[in-house]
Parts: structure tokens; C-alpha cells; sequence
């Protein structure tokens, strides 16, 4: 008996419906991808804000914001929330468990800091310039009541005080971060108003609370937590934040 072959003809067929499955399918897998990718950030957070905790349950309930003016004991100058938690001994110094797993891990190669972890979750600790005045109405800048903030080594560093916060529920630590709304821009440490919030899962920002609990907001939802809590400044500066949205492109919300 003849044995049958294929002709060209059912070959492309063939090949045009495996690539047409291959079209359907991969949207499904990438949106997968990305989804455990928000998981895996929630992870993260929660994972970061519990050896904060616990370094704050030695030290009056003080949450490490930035922390410039602290040398690491291998020399380098501490600036983020992480390295200052390196350099205690609360952090294992694994930089991608630090920040958003959609981003890149890595650290800080300049001289000085060399081996410093700042491309991690952002806090709001830090303004334009650190030794800046604390208080100025800039809600980008610093949105916290000053009753919840300690300074410490001549103003260089900056904790959230737990012990004193009315509502640690609804206070914000940790949250994605991106340093620009610009192309190529990293994860920053701090939050200022040009480093932004980022809303990069599916137009949701993780956001861990200083209670150690982990949500992913909407800019309306963050905004409403804002609203409702007193250990935030005053009204004059809490009127609005920037943002990054899941684009990178710079928004601002109303608060
Ligand atoms: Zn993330």
C-alpha cells in the first residue's frame, strides 16, 4: 500500500493553526506571568516589613525611612530603608527580595556606596534634601504628621514612630517605586514627588502598612486611607500625590 504524505498545502495549515492557538494563548500566559509577579512583590513587602517590624519591637517602635549618616560596618555609607536594616543584622542583604520582582535587583555600584541596596521599595522619608526643614506643606515630600516622624544624627535620618501613630493600620512604609516617569528609570528607596509611587500592577501599587499588612491600591483607594488618618500632616499638605501609572507616565491624585 502506498504510504500518504502530506502535501505543502496541509503543512500550512497546520502550521497556521498551531500559530494561531500559540496568538490566544500567550496573552493568557503573559498576564499569568505578571500576575505572580504582583504576588511575588505582595511577598516581598510583607517579607521586608516584618524584619523591619521586628527590628522596630527592639528599638521603640521606630520603622527605618532613610538613613543617611549611618556607615555600614564594611565602611560604605547606609542610605536606604534596607541597608540601614543590613547593617543591623535584621536583613539577610538579598537585594531582590527588596523590591519588585517586575524590576531589576540590583545594587548601588557608585565608589562610595558601593554594595548599598537602594533599588527596593520606596517609603516617604525623604525630601529633596534630607537635612531640609521637616514640615514644609509638599505632600509629595512629606505627607506624615511630624508626631509620627523621629529624626535622628542632625536630621540625616528619618523613622516612623509606631509607638506614637494613631492608626498604624493605615499608615503607609513600603510601596512599588519608580525613580522617574521616564524610560529605563530603576526603583528608587525614597518617594519624593520626582521619584514616584508606580501602579505597575495592573494599575495597582503595593502597599505595605506600618501594622505589617500588604494591599495593592488604586490611587483613589490610597488617597481615600490618606483621608481618614490623622497621623498624615496637615489638610494644606495632603491636597494631592504624583504617581507613576502601569505606563510610567506621571499622573497626579487628588486626595
Ligand atoms: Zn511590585
Amino acid at each position: 500500500m502506498k504510504k500518504r504524505e502530506f502535501t505543502l498545502i496541509e503543512l500550512l495549515v497546520v502550521i497556521a493553526i498551531i500559530a494561531i492557538l500559540a496568538g490566544m494563548l500567550l496573552p493568557a500566559l503573559n498576564q499569568a506571568r505578571a500576575k505572580a509577579r504582583a504576588v511575588n512583590c505582595v511577598s516581598n513587602q510583607k517579607g521586608s516589613t516584618l524584619q523591619a517590624l521586628i527590628y522596630a519591637d527592639d528599638f521603640n517602635g521606630m520603622l527605618p525611612l532613610v538613613s543617611k549618616g549611618y556607615t555600614h560596618k564594611d565602611g560604605h555609607k547606609v542610605k536606604s530603608w534596607a541597608d540601614f536594616l543590613i547593617s543591623t543584622g535584621n536583613m539577610d542583604g538579598q537585594a531582590k527580595t527588596t523590591g519588585c520582582p517586575s524590576m531589576n535587583a540590583k545594587r548601588r555600584a557608585s565608589s562610595d556606596e558601593a554594595d548599598e541596596v537602594t533599588f527596593t521599595f520606596g517609603t516617604w522619608g525623604e525630601a529633596a534634601t534630607v537635612n531640609g526643614t521637616y514640615g514644609t506643606p509638599a505632600v509629595d515630600t512629606k505627607p506624615y504628621a511630624a508626631s509620627v516622624i523621629v529624626e535622628v544624627a542632625s536630621g540625616n535620618s528619618r523613622f516612623l514612630n509606631t509607638g506614637a501613630a494613631k492608626s498604624s493600620d493605615s499608615l503607609v512604609y513600603l510601596q512599588d517605586s519608580i525613580s522617574g516617569a521616564t524610560s529605563g528609570a530603576d526603583q528608587s528607596y525614597f518617594i519624593d514627588g520626582t521619584a514616584l509611587q508606580s501602579y505597575r500592577h495592573s494599575a495597582r501599587c503595593n502597599t505595605a502598612f506600618a501594622d505589617g499588612h500588604v494591599d495593592a491600591l488604586s490611587p483613589e483607594e490610597l488617597a481615600g486611607r490618606l483621608k481618614s488618618n490623622s497621623d498624615y500632616g496637615a489638610s494644606s499638605n495632603l491636597a494631592s500625590f504624583k504617581y507613576g501609572d502601569k505606563n510610567n507616565v506621571e499622573k497626579t491624585q487628588t486626595i
